[in-house]
Formats: structure tokens, sequence, C-alpha cells
């Protein structure tokens, strides 16, 4: 049997991998197995998860700590970059517990800012640094949650952050698209993964979830990694500034059958 690489040749950095579940992990891994080399940019704090990972990814060119909030960790790590990057995927976000324990209207300054910096803002000064790597133009790929559209339950200011981020998907496909760079985001459904451990209650979204979504099963990493290969791929050349949803058809329900 034949195995298509449509992604052969590519060169692809990922941000974003923090263990085993991570979502960019699975993206990682797909993105390799259609013939994409993989570059990984990663929070120190996960340092020795990633001495283990990255190993075991093929032709791998390299990895490199970079906190998006660190601007010398950014230039330092794109300066060790030296080959031409096609595909770039941003799975970066993070609220301070305290953002998820009280109500909305309390949200303190500073979790504000955490949140918008490290889960919005960041794509763009990602790109700021990326798009001067990408000569031949390319493809972005950032994940966004339903709750930048609509109210989830208990997501709160990260509800705000996705709202702010959708925007710079299509901001940003605006400045860089005569660049040939396209932005696109994945709106995902819920994912057991480090991050989400930290929103309350992810046991009840996963089963309502479930439950109520035409195709009845849970969403899984190498679901939202099928479609973010299909958005770095050529095939996907006239697509930008979308947020295309990989949730099982949940978010087109508006009064759900009762289970
Ligand atoms: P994860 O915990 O595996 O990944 C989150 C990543 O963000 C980690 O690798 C962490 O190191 C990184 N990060 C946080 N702050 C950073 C900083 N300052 N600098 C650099 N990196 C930083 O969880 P995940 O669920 O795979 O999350 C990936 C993306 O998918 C996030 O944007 C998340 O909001 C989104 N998403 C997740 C779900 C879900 O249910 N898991 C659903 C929709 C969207």
């Amino acid at each position: 049997m034949t195995i298509r690489k449509p992604l052969k040749g590519k060169v692809a950095l990922v941000m974003g991998v923090a263990s085993e579940e991570s979502i960019a992990w699975a993206i990682a891994q797909e993105l390799t197995r259609q013939g994409a080399r993989v570059i990984l940019g990663y929070q120190f704090r996960f340092h020795s998860r990633i001495m283990q990972l990255a190993p075991t990814l093929p032709h791998l060119i390299s990895y490199g700590r970079c906190d998006v909030l660190k601007d010398d960790e950014v230039k330092d790590f794109f300066a060790t970059i030296d080959v031409p990057i096609d595909i770039v995927i941003h799975a970066i976000a993070f609220a301070p517990a305290r953002a998820f324990e009280h109500r909305v209207v309390r949200t303190k300054d500073e979790d504000f800012a955490t949140a918008m910096l490290t889960s919005a803002h960041s794509l763009a000064k990602l790109m700021n640094a990326a798009r001067k790597h990408m000569p031949e133009g390319g493809s972005v790929i950032t994940l966004s949650y339903l709750g930048g559209v609509r109210v989830a339950a208990n997501y709160k200011v990260m509800g705000v952050a996705k709202a702010a981020l959708e925007a710079y998907v299509r901001e940003l496909a605006v400045d860089l698209g005569p660049q040939g760079i396209r932005v696109n985001a994945i709106s995902a459904g819920p994912i057991r993964t480090l991050a989400a451990s930290g929103i309350p209650d992810m046991d009840r979204l996963l089963e309502w979830n479930r439950e109520v979504s035409p195709m009845r099963r849970d969403v899984t990493q190498a679901d939202v990694a099928h479609c973010a290969a299909f958005l770095g791929s050529d095939g996907a050349q006239m697509i930008t500034g979308q947020t295309i949803y990989v949730d099982g058809g949940y978010s087109i329900i508006g009064v759900p059958r009762t289970p």
C-alpha cells in the first residue's frame, strides 16, 4: 500500500506540546506521518517531558524553549531556525486558575492581561517573528473553542481571549495574505488535556458534548490533527481567515434532542 505524503518537503513549527495528551503533540505526529519535518517550541517547565517525546518524532529538525511572554526567549528561539518554515501550529493558551474561580465580573486586570497576552496576542507576536522565515508563504493554524463565540459554562475570561484570538485570525489573514501566508483556527470540541484540566466540571462538559453532538462521541486529538494537516497542505490553498469546527457538529445545535 502506498502511503500518501501530502506534506512531503514541508517544515512545520509546532508550538504548544506539554504532554502526550497535548493537541499539539497529535498534530506534530500527524504532520510527520504526512511527510513534514518538525521544529518544536515549548515552555521550559515542560522540558523533561519534551526530552522524552522529541526523540520519538522521526525527522525532527530541532526543539527549543520559547515562552511567548518572554521576548528574549522568542528572539533567541527564532534565531536558531535556519530552514524556511511552511506551517506554524499555535496551540497555546493559559489563564490563572483564579480567573475560573470567581464570577466573570470580578476578573482581575492581571488575569485578563495574562489570558489575552498568552492565548490571543501571542499569535500575532509569533507570526511577526515567523513571517521572516516564510519566504514561500505557508499556513498558520491556531486552536480555538466555542467559548469564543458563545458562552460555555466555566470558560469565563478564556472565552474573551478566544474571541480575540478568532478576531486576530481574520486580521492576520488580511495582513499576511499578500505574503502568501494563510491563517486559520480550528475550533475543537472538548478534549481531556493538561490545559482542559484547569476548566472546572470538565467531565460534565465532555458527557454533554457526547450526548448532544450529531456524531455522538468525544472529539479526539487525532480528529483535530487530521484537520490541521489538511489546512497545512496545498489542498487548502484558498482557505484563510476561517474558524473551522472540529466538534462532531456540536456547534450547530440550538435545541438538542432529549437524550
Ligand atoms: P495543553 O496543556 O497540552 O497545551 C497548552 C499549551 O500552552 C502547553 O504546551 C503550554 O506549554 C502552552 N503555553 C501556555 N503558556 C505558554 C507560554 N507563556 N509560552 C509558551 N507556551 C505556553 O492543552 P491543549 O488542550 O492541547 O491546548 C492546546 C490549545 O488547544 C489551546 O489553545 C487550547 O485552548 C485549545 N483547545 C483545547 C481544547 C480542549 O478541550 N483541550 C478545546 C478547544 C481548544
